[in-house]
């Protein structure tokens, strides 16, 4: 067998998928923990606002959207710049994510709280800066959720940036986490399963997926949710792409599988329905052309990358 891992495309598909942009350097070695109030006394230092799942942004003369606040700027939103988060360093300087406190209906005219998942849907900020949110919403999402000490229960401090939690009684230090989500596309060269989980919006089919579980291999876990959600047995499995997916702070990691048995046995807890699709069907949804008005997971998300490549692979 000849060794070929190098002959991967120079750009890898996750380059390709929604929050992929972030140019930020984290710099996570190199960080004291007075590293927030220093990037705040630098005047080049520019924050993303968070509250409540949302991204404040500044809504511009000629109508675009503007996501950076300098830090003067950003105090009338109540900011909280001691539980403010160091993301790393850009080009122009250092990068902050900051909870803020005024809620959505008190804000002036000119400043929009949107969601995350409407911000990355409809394209409201460009890729680097689209990456910045997903960072910083999942740190921020785990320092709000891990207050406490996970093996003693007293109130943990945020150091290196936001970084880490320091224990103040016991000394055990707490790592910001990232749960990995197995996503795959079973497919043969004619058809791929695809199912409509409860929650979808109209006419939606996708890529199966799942939590990874402790002591499990990605491909054991791309075998596992595969049988459990459609009663389909996979052979070979291969890794195509992952995504951050700051909901809250979870890593999509994209496969296909090949399907050893055709027979589908759907869980109906998990979805309302699961199939098999054919490619020129595939290929309508993914244009939007589907006689159904059936469709498959907008651009941005990874299983619209895995659909997009198999219907491409001919
Ligand atoms: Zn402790």
């Amino acid at each position: 067998m000849s060794f070929r891992l190098f002959d991967a495309p120079l750009r890898e598909p996750s380059q390709f998928v929604g929050f992929a942009g972030n140019m930020i350097d984290r710099q996570s070695e190199n960080r004291a923990d007075n590293s927030v109030d220093k990037a705040l006394a630098d005047p080049t230092t520019r924050l993303l606002l968070m509250n409540g799942g949302r991204l404040y942004l500044k809504l511009g003369e000629g109508g675009g959207l503007d996501p950076w606040f300098g830090a003067a700027e950003s105090k009338p939103f109540k900011v909280s710049f001691a539980q403010g988060v160091l993301l790393g360093f850009s080009e122009r300087g250092p990068v902050l994510a900051v909870p803020a406190g005024v809620d959505a209906e008190h804000l002036p005219e000119t400043i929009k709280a949107i969601d995350y998942r409407s911000v990355y849907m409809q394209g409201l900020i460009d890729e680097a800066a689209a990456g910045a949110m997903a960072q910083g919403a999942a740190l921020l999402a785990w320092h709000a959720s891990h207050r406490f000490c996970s093996k003693c229960g007293t109130e943990s401090q945020m150091r290196a940036g936001g970084y880490k939690r320091h224990c103040p009684n016991c000394g055990t230090e707490h790592f910001p986490r990232t749960d990995p989500v197995a996503i795959m596309l079973t497919a043969t060269r004619e058809k791929c399963l695809l199912g409509r989980g409860r929650h979808f919006g109209p006419g939606m089919y996708s890529a199966l997926a799942g939590f990874i579980e402790p002591g499990e291999t990605i491909e054991a876990a791309v075998r596992r949710e595969t049988l459990e959600e459609a009663g389909i047995r996979l052979g070979r499995v291969v890794y195509h792409a992952s995504q951050p997916w700051p909901f809250p702070y979870s890593l999509m990691i994209g496969c296909f599988g090949e399907p050893l048995n055709d027979d589908i046995q759907a869980d109906l807890n998990e979805l309302e329905d699961c199939r098999w699709f054919a490619r020129d069907e595939v290929r309508l949804m993914l244009t939007r052309e589907h006689p159904g008005n059936l469709i498959t997971p907008p651009k941005g998300a990874i299983a619209h990358h895995l659909i997009r490549a198999w219907v491409d692979s001919e």
